[in-house]
């Protein structure tokens, strides 16, 4: 048996790394452990770059986006480090997609400034992009991409700092929730806190389900492209948006990061996978298809393929987060089901699962992200 901590943090991916950064920051003893090693490539919050953005159709993420871009904006401060580019957020499509218009709807309704934009206008302004005539596009200028891997290393190593254990490849093997403790099994160990964060990304599925808590948490194999673009000036992150094509199947990219390519790829390819067996090899016919898609709306950017990855999302039915309580173990709090869009908020993320262990006021209404609307849908 090692000490007793008041909180347990399982999963130093964004979110876990997160809530220890902010337990540890509330002076609170913290243990976070993670099966892997910091930044490894097998979960969902590794790589040079995620995307971070206004533009969404629901306004409870445009209020999330407001607090994250100054969470990270802290963060960078406290870290030193330089952790978010703006690049400015492109997102184009038909006149009538209803995506894009929602999301135009809303921004309005939360006064997020951004301009809408004919395909001339756009072809003018945003010359990497080839739209068919009668398509719109809506330009919003905060938007700007995370350097993933450096915003998860400088959560890790603030927490430590802090004072918070970390232990890497350290999986956890059980946890038992008791009357008012948690106790947590790892091969050789075992350690007990007053309060469980638990933020296993693509595993959560497994380790609710041990804590008989069974949610449709579905890990997908996800793919991503990087092209070496024919004219590197132009996909620079100064002169690229970050971009989203919206119809039926969503293709969205980043500019060229560090050298790395442009980057795009197919957001939520919808297929499930076992995350301890995934293949992590790209398919073929993912990249001819992401090529093909470049060559047409992105022609400038469709040179050799630098690279092509796999990732894992972890989906929800309705592509909402689940954040919320263990039903019959309060002190057990996690995140889960980020639909391959919650890096962004991942800092605030961490800090509601925090203030939720804690027993804190919350200042968002979670009602959307809560699991009993599962138990609704039933
Ligand atoms: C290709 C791709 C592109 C994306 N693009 C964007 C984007 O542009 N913008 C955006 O906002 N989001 C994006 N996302 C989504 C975003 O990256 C995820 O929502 C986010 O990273 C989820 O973080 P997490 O901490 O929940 O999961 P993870 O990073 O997977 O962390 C979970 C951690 O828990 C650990 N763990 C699990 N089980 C155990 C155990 N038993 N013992 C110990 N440790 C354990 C795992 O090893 C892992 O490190 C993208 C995702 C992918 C895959």
């Amino acid at each position: 048996m090692s000490g007793h901590y008041d909180v347990i943090v399982i999963g130093l991916g964004v979110m876990g790394s997160a809530a220890a950064y902010h337990l540890a920051k509330a002076g609170q003893r913290v243990l976070a452990l993670e099966q892997f090693e910091l930044d490894h490539r097998m979960g969902s919050s590794h790589g040079e770059s995620r995307i971070i953005r206004y533009a969404y159709t629901h306004p409870l993420y445009v209020q999330m986006a407001h607090e994250s871009f100054g969470l990270w904006r802290a963060l960078e401060q406290a870290s030193g480090k330089r952790l978010m580019v703006r690049t400015g957020g492109f997102d184009f499509g038909e006149p009538e997609s209803p995506t894009l218009r929602q999301t135009r709807q809303t921004l309005e309704a939360t006064a997020i400034p951004f301009e809408w934009l004919d395909s001339q206008e756009a072809a003018r302004r945003f010359p990497q992009f080839k739209l068919e005539p009668h398509m719109v596009a809506l330009y919003q200028p905060d938007a700007a991409y995370l350097a993933a891997s450096a915003c998860v290393i400088a959560q890790a190593e603030l927490a430590r700092t802090l004072g918070a254990d970390l232990l890497f490849e350290t999986p956890v093997v059980r946890i038992e929730p008791l009357q008012d403790r948690v106790r947590v099994y790892t091969a050789d160990r075992v350690h007990e806190a007053d309060k469980l964060v638990l933020t296993g990304g693509p595993w959560m599925g497994k380790l609710l389900g041990a804590l008989d808590l069974p949610l449709p948490l579905q890990p997908t194999r996800e793919q991503i492209v990087f092209f070496e673009p024919h004219d590197s000036a132009l996909f620079t992150p100064e002169r690229c948006p970050v971009f989203i094509f919206h119809s039926p199947t969503w293709f969205y990219g980043l500019p060229n990061v560090d050298g790395s390519g442009v980057k795009i790829g197919i957001h939520c390819n919808n297929e499930p996978c076992d995350p301890d067996r995934v293949n992590r090899t790209p398919d073929r016919a993912y990249i001819e298809r992401v090529q093909a898609w470049t060559r047409q709306y992105v022609p400038l950017a469709a040179g050799k393929v630098k690279e092509a990855r796999v990732c894992l999302y972890t989906m929800t039915p309705d592509e909402h987060f689940v954040i919320d309580r263990h039903p019959a173990y309060p002190q057990i709090v996690f995140g889960a089901g980020f639909s391959g869009h919650g890096f962004k908020f991942g800092n605030l993320i961490g800090k509601l699962l925090a203030d939720m262990a804690l027993g804190n006021q919350v200042s968002y209404d979670l009602n959307l992200f809560s699991l009993a609307r599962f138990r609704q849908s039933a």
